[in-house]
């Protein structure tokens, strides 16, 4: 070695760094305060961003000073704001103080948890945080968990290891052998059931959606009745999916009663909590969710409803042996560990080798707040979607198009003397308004072939004087469209 080389490029010295990072931090800390400042949607038109940049690389280095600045100027009117108060479209991401925090640290730390070895701490943690949460949610004791990206994620691997225990030997002759597969979800499931399903071989064929009820709750008997006729058919049963707080209405499948059919035909039972699974920490509403606790396989999403910023995803399973067996392959000789049993190594668990240190965030987030913060956190966006529930109740220019369990509602305008066939197209232009607008961010669903606004409450700075605002803005917008 020649010992006059030195490296031609170093990192930023911490000197510069301490700088950036004090201006960024300090840029954060008024956004986070002041993040309705911002339009909620993003004013802009596609490409508008890409138009602003340049089509190459900087050749030589530039002070991050004008990156930040660019930041500013170009990417922040991209951005459309999740942190936003009036960000009540889809479920709101929600983020908080303490979870970016436990973020900056795991990406400063940038450990890889592959395996024990590769991150101790980082494995331990997880163990520790997905232990604390299955407490708070009153799931029992044998549930392993390990945090993924996403749901769909975590549904994927459900599902897959729902078929490796059927022990057709897919895993290793691949899909041409054995019988057909299906998995049933109620027609109110999320896309991502269907997405496992393409991804995985079986197919959209393979998917059974079952029928809901008048309140968008999965019907047993047709569930009961669909098995019993692919059974007779020769195809293969393989898994029950029930979501506990669908994505469009906020229902809640009959999760008991899916156990014992499921039970009955050895079904594996994956619970997608992916939404509301955060409610199941408040005693008053446990009752939802009886008969979760008899699932194979339950997944929920702090990133969704408990103020871990994006990505993080807790998937729990009473059956990891399974999981393992569906995953794991004999590491190749650079992964080999030698602390054998004693240990998790995560990578056998799920898809992928290299794993962030994600458990930082949810462990400083249940910290700063405590149980009894979340509790009271989610109590108060409970109690916001009731009081909103019982404005549009009140209203006869108003139809509620479901029952509000959890923090989602879901309406429409229905101004008297409008017929029946025009309400979709003046709810359409109501929501066109509202959100093109800048003040506030709302999504839409079908309910009973019906156009249907939906409000989700799930951000910590989201007040009832914001719903109070909102609500005025929709009866404005809507008293402005049947004017025209
Ligand atoms: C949002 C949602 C998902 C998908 O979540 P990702 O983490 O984005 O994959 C799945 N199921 C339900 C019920 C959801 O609401």
């Amino acid at each position: 070695m020649n010992p006059e080389m030195k490296p031609p490029v170093t990192d930023m010295p911490a000197e510069e760094f301490r700088r950036h990072g004090h201006r960024l931090v300090d840029w954060i800390a008024d956004y986070l305060q002041h993040s309705e400042r911002y339009p909620v949607v993003a004013q802009v038109k596609p490409g508008d961003i890409r138009k602003a940049l340049p089509r190459q690389a900087p050749e030589q280095p530039e002070d991050l000073t004008v990156a930040l600045d660019d930041f500013e100027r170009v990417i922040l009117p991209g951005v459309t704001h999740w942190n936003h108060p009036r960000f009540l479209a889809y479920f709101a991401i929600t983020g908080s103080g303490p979870g970016i925090l436990g973020d900056l640290l795991g990406g400063a730390l940038n450990v890889n948890a592959m395996v024990w070895k590769t991150g101790p701490a980082a494995t331990e943690l997880e163990e520790v945080v997905v232990g604390w949460l299955r407490q708070m949610l009153g799931l029992p004791e044998e549930f392993f968990g390990i945090i993924m990206d996403t749901a769909s994620v975590s549904t994927l691997c459900a599902l897959h290891a729902a078929r490796e225990r059927l022990g057709l030997s897919v895993r290793e002759k691949g899909m041409g052998a054995g019988p057909r597969i299906c998995v049933y979800c109620s027609d109110q499931a999320h896309s991502s059931v269907e997405k496992a399903c393409i991804t995985l071989g079986i197919g959209q064929e393979g998917v059974r959606a079952i029928a809901h009820d008048a309140e968008y709750r999965m019907d047993p008997t047709a569930l009961e009745a669909a098995i019993q006729d692919d059974v007779r058919n020769g195809l293969r049963p393989c898994a029950v999916v029930a979501t506990l707080g669908t994505t469009s209405s906020g229902s809640v499948d009959p999760v008991k009663e899916i156990a014992e059919i499921a039970a009955r035909h050895a079904l594996w039972l994956h619970v997608d909590a992916a939404y509301a699974g955060p409610a199941a920490i408040l005693p008053e509403k446990r009752a939802l969710f009886s008969g979760w606790e008899r699932a194979d396989s339950v997944v929920l999403n702090p990133h969704k409803w408990l103020f871990t910023p994006f990505d993080f995803s807790a998937f729990y399973t009473r059956d990891p042996q399974t999981l393992r067996a569906a995953f794991s392959l004999v590491p190749p000789v650079y992964l080999t560990t030698k602390e054998g049993d004693q240990v998790h190594n995560y990578m056998e668990y799920g898809i992928q080798l290299g794993r962030r240190f994600r458990a930082l965030k949810l462990w400083f987030v249940l910290r700063y707040f405590g149980q009894e913060g979340v509790r009271q956190a989610l109590r108060y966006h409970i109690e916001l979607a009731q009081q909103f529930a019982a404005l549009v109740d009140a209203d006869p220019d108003w139809e509620r198009m479901a029952p509000v369990h959890f923090s989602l509602v879901c309406f429409r305008a229905r101004p008297r003397g409008v017929p029946e066939d025009r309400l979709d197209d003046l709810n359409a232009a109501l929501l066109e308004d509202i959100n093109a607008s800048g003040q506030a961010f709302l999504s839409q669903t079908k309910l009973r072939g019906n156009l249907t606004i939906r409000l989700a409450i799930g951000h910590l700075r989201t007040s009832s004087q914001d719903l109070t605002a909102v609500w005025e803005l929709l009866r404005e917008g809507a008293a402005r469209i049947v004017a025209r």
